[in-house]
């Protein structure tokens, strides 16, 4: 059966617990940010420092800090062309994203 969508790439990191790290690889590590060591890290952005790799490092350590479920909410928002605000809250440990609709 052929596949719909190519499948995603995801980190390779596993938990203690068994559970798989569902964040998508940073640059051509096999891991994402979180679980590529920092000077791996480092020595990835020196041999790719073209803007669109700057872009996609960006995204992975958004992504990374908001998690899923806020991302999607907020790509929702910006593809709907409803008007309203997105809003970005840090409450202690935690970061919330909020999108506030007010029509279309
Ligand atoms: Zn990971």
């Amino acid at each position: 059966m052929k596949e719909r969508f190519p499948a995603m790439n995801r980190c390779r990191a596993v938990a203690a617990h068994g559970r798989r790290c569902v964040q998508t690889p940073f640059m051509t590590s096999p891991f994402c940010w979180h679980h590529t060591a920092r000077t791996d890290r480092d020595a990835l952005r020196q041999e790719n420092m073209r803007s669109e790799d700057h872009a996609k490092l960006s995204i992975d350590r958004i992504v990374h800090i908001l998690g899923d479920r806020e991302v999607t909410e907020i790509a929702e928002f910006l593809e709907s062309g409803d008007q309203g605000e997105i809003r970005i809250e840090r409450r202690g440990d935690q970061i919330v994203a909020h999108t506030e609709r007010t029509g279309s």
